[in-house]
């Protein structure tokens, strides 16, 4: 029976402190059931990892990055490749994130995106200006929560008081909505359920 994994992946350059924060982001998904685990980039881990390549290529690059989650071009290692890649990756990347809007048009920067059975994205760029450190690297816990959330929700969450609102402009108020409301759990509760089915029963499903 196969589980239901996420794994971080992180520039070997990242500071242990940043790692452990947005692991501890990450972590709360265990509560359902899913398996974390966590490595440095390289061959060996990207490799089980849905769209690793691409993760590797955003998160090694030196500069600003725009995403756009919905281009084939970057799917088709994924639709081609000789073994499953059942893991979903969260990557942890130094430069700034931009975003292509969903008319798919505009950019605009983002600290972080995640994409529903997909893949899921943290900059630690806009966190710099968090002069406080334990305020930044809380931020950042809560932020890695709310994108990795993203892998088993759709959408963003109405509850005041939810990690899953849609972020706000100052992101240091992050830390105010640190978890999950009632309603996203038993949502991402049986989204994990669902993805467990389909790797363990539907061939192909990737
Ligand atoms: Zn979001
Ligand atoms: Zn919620």
């Amino acid at each position: 029976m196969k589980t239901v994994q996420v794994r971080l992946l992180y520039p070997s350059n990242v500071k242990s402190a940043d790692v452990s924060a947005v692991l501890k982001g990450i972590s709360s998904l265990e509560r359902f059931g899913v398996l974390i685990d966590d490595s440095p980039i390289d061959r060996n881990a990207i490799r089980p990892v849905r769209l690793g390549r691409y993760l590797r290529r955003i998160m090694e690059a030196e500069g600003p990055q725009t995403v756009d989650f919905k281009a084939f071009g970057v799917r088709l290692a994924d639709i081609f490749a000789i073994s499953n890649k059942d893991v979903l990756g969260f990557g942890l990347m130094v430069p700034e994130l931009f975003l292509i809007d969903k008319d798919g048009k505009e950019q605009r920067p983002s600290i972080g995106a995640g994409r529903y059975n997909d893949v899921a994205l943290l900059s630690l760029f806009g966190f710099a200006e968090i002069e406080e450190a334990r305020m930044r690297l809380r931020a950042i816990e809560v932020a890695a929560r709310h994108e990795a959330g993203h892998l088993f929700r759709k959408g963003h969450c109405t509850e005041p008081s939810c990690v899953m609102q849609e972020k706000p402009v100052r992101i240091e108020s992050m830390i105010f909505k640190p978890e999950f409301c009632q309603t996203c759990k038993e949502q991402i509760e049986a989204n994990v359920n669902l993805r467990e089915y389909e790797i363990n029963h539907l061939a192909g499903v990737g």
